[in-house]
């Protein structure tokens, strides 16, 4: 399986600077072994689009909206991101679930309204520092998984990719912490049960769960000593080219 290495660039660049990193994300990660994604903002994407296609990286959204068509005022359905070639989408990120009240069942139909288009959904779970200080943090992320995947069957998990983020490890959460590779091995040993309970085990060691949690060009090396890991969905550090392309290139070693 190859891994996903995704930069979430979040809200942070005007086309303008989108265009100047993907540049350089094109110059640094030429022959990429595993699949390379650049999640841009939706004004950016047109911008980036043709770049993007005739590189080696492949474009991605931070969102979509579940439907494809219709009235939803202000809403990007896959449909239209796809025809500026987008392959991906994360959904359901914390930050959306704190600052837009987005819910696991909001979620769970924008992860159906992708897959129904052929989009890769890249579905964010992950709990708070609350959760994860009560030694509820495993309850916690088996409901929101469920929830999150209730009604997609083997053919479509498959793929899908889980990222998980716990939000009190992101680099922008008020006093984050460092999350030992122990952490993320005990986590993501646990999503992977959690679809082989759900589905089977084939069809479980298929799916590919990534870590997200600032990952940067100095810890990468320790956290790929966790099991179970995937990929990467990289915030902070994918807005210096040179330090995203050095998690990708950990990747290969
Ligand atoms: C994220 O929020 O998706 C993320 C991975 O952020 P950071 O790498 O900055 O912690």
């Amino acid at each position: 399986m190859k891994a996903l290495i995704a930069a979430n660039l979040k809200m942070n660049l005007n086309s303008r600077q989108t265009i100047a990193l993907v540049k350089n994300y094109i110059k640094l990660i030429r022959k990429p072994k595993n699949d390379v994604v650049v999640c841009a903002s939706f004004t950016a994407i047109p911008e980036i689009s043709k770049s993007v296609k005739k590189s080696k990286l492949v474009l991605g959204a931070q969102d979509i909206f579940y439907e494809q068509k219709g009235a939803y005022t202000g809403e990007i359905s896959a449909l239209m991101l796809k025809e500026y070639g987008c392959k991906y989408a994360i959904i359901g990120h914390s930050e959306r679930r704190q600052y837009l009240k987005e819910t696991d069942e909001l979620v769970n139909l924008k992860l159906k309204g992708a897959l129904r288009v052929g989009m890769t959904p890249i579905l964010c779970i992950g709990e708070d520092a609350y959760f994860r200080d009560s030694g509820e943090s495993f309850a916690f992320v088996e409901k929101q998984l469920k929830a999150c995947i209730t009604g997609i069957d083997k053919k479509q998990i498959i793929k899908v990719a889980i990222a998980y983020e716990p939000i009190w490890a992101i680099s922008t959460t008020k006093d984050r912490r460092d999350i030992t590779t122990r952490d993320i091995t005990q986590m993501h040993n646990f999503i992977r049960k959690l679809l082989k309970d759900a589905y089977d085990l084939r069809t479980a060691s298929k799916v590919r769960i990534l870590y997200g949690g600032s990952v940067n060009e100095q810890n990468i090396s320790e956290i790929l000593k966790a099991e179970n890991v995937n990929g990467m969905l990289v915030g902070a550090a994918s807005l210096d080219a040179r330090k995203f392309a050095k998690v990708v290139k950990a990747f290969e070693q």
